[in-house]
């Protein structure tokens, strides 16, 4: 199967959740808005002086030099009286502009007049509307400032709390089951390295997994490690099943005896195995699991199951291609289509490979990029040296120079 027709597959699978709630503006990073956010004001709500100085009617000044009494002073905060003709009032940044006045002009181009009279020179000529903010030209009353299915940013917080709002309506958080598969894992922190038996590693694609759905919002069950034995697996499964969104698994999906993954879950439910046409990541495992009795109002529905591939780098470039964008949709965002630059290979590769290949490479300061020297699929050095990837067709070699498909690792992480 070639990549792009697993990815719409996978895509057309994820039904985006029907579930809202409501959080705190402040909780609300990286959360997906519910429902559009119409402004019921204006933001500023008022015209407002942008610098210290002075605010005048600019027709009044009619000279350089011209001396304007000062007749009121406006901080930010307080409103001030109507402006009489003929008279400014001082005026700081952020201070609504007093009915009548028109301008403002900087104090750094006035003078005081000195003496006891209260009044300044005014050394410039201003034109009307200059350094004054107007009422509504950041947001206008009625206007959509957010739409249902965007992904909140720190900045659109702000945004958010500038039109009044406390409390934000977002898609629930998808509810993902995770374990990793394999008798050769441990857990860090369990066995420290000196006393690892013969064949046994660390388990690390969990704590990228668990990382990599966090970032996406996902509120996480972490199952932990299920042992290669068909009783464990369904026994997990069925666990994860009644109350989660997707069962995310890495390992156990290739077709070797020791895989349980494929006959649990086909006993479960339903499977699709893929040998998806890509280096790294080939077997990818896709399907459902039925919830039983246990799952209450949720009893006879389906939950998603994804099988990752156990090597850590096809593991990490399959969630960024694959369950990325699956997980984006079930919280009702429209993922983007993958994000390419093109840029000159600052290297060569003079074996092209039947599959299309993701290279772990890095931007180099003469705006080139440089290969990672071991591109083997268990080597996650790879994806902590590199900044992306290169998306190399099937069959392609690669000379320097040659101008190169770049997917950044910013953009698949953002
Ligand atoms: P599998 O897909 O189960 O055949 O595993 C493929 C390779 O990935 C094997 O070398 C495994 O030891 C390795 N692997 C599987 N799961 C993990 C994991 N959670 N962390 C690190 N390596 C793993
Ligand atoms: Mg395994």
């Amino acid at each position: 199967m070639s990549l792009d027709e697993a990815m719409a597959n996978v895509l057309a699978r994820a039904v985006p959740l029907q579930a809202i709630e409501t959080v705190a503006t402040f909780d609300a990073d990286g959360r997906v808005l519910a429902q559009d956010l119409v402004s019921a004001l204006q933001v500023p709500p008022n015209d407002n002086s942008s610098m210290d100085g002075y605010a005048l009617r600019a027709a009044d000044v009619t000279e350089p030099g011209k001396v304007l009494p000062v007749t009121q002073r406006i901080a930010a905060g307080h409103a001030g009286e109507p402006l009489e003709p003929g008279t400014c009032a001082r005026i700081f940044t952020g201070a609504p502009m007093p009915a009548g006045a028109d301008a403002v002009v900087m104090q750094e181009d006035t003078a005081d007049v000195g003496g006891n009279i209260h009044g300044v020179h005014i050394q410039v000529m201003p034109q009307p509307g200059q350094w004054v903010r107007r009422a509504g030209e950041d947001v206008t009353r009625g206007a959509v400032v957010l739409a249902r299915g965007e992904r909140l940013s720190p900045a659109s917080l702000g945004l958010a709390a500038s039109l009044g709002l406390a409390h934000l309506n977002v898609v629930a958080r998808p509810r993902v089951a995770l374990f990793s598969t394999g008798d050769e894992l441990v857990m860090p922190g369990e066995v420290p390295p000196e006393a690892m038996k013969p064949g046994a590693i660390y388990n690390s694609n969990r704590f990228f997994l668990r990382a990599l759905l966090r970032r996406l919002g996902c509120e996480v069950s972490d199952l932990g490690i299920v042992p290669d034995r068909r009783e464990a697996t369904l026994a997990a499964l069925k666990t994860a099943a009644d109350h989660h969104d997707l069962i995310l698994t890495s390992g156990g999906v290739s077709v070797g005896e020791e895989d349980h993954i494929k006959p649990a879950v086909q006993q479960l439910g339903s499977l699709d195995l893929w040998q998806i046409a890509m280096k790294p990541g080939k077997p990818f495992a896709c399907g459902t699991v039925k919830r039983d009795a246990g799952a209450g109002p949720a009893a006879g529905q389906v939950c998603h199951f994804i099988g990752l591939p156990g090597n850590p780098v096809s593991s990490f470039v399959t969630f960024l291609l694959l369950v990325r964008p699956f997980l984006l949709r079930l919280q009702g965002v429209e993922p983007a289509a993958l994000k390419t630059t093109t840029l000159p290979a600052h290297f060569t590769l003079n074996k092209a490979d039947k599959r299309r290949e993701f290279l772990r490479v890095r931007r180099n300061a003469a705006g080139g990029l440089d290969l990672f020297p071991n591109q083997s699929s268990g080597v996650l050095t790879s994806a902590v040296w590199g900044d992306g990837l290169v998306d190399n067709p099937a069959g392609s070699t690669i000379q320097r120079g040659d101008l190169v498909s770049f997917i950044s690792f910013a953009d698949l992480l953002a």
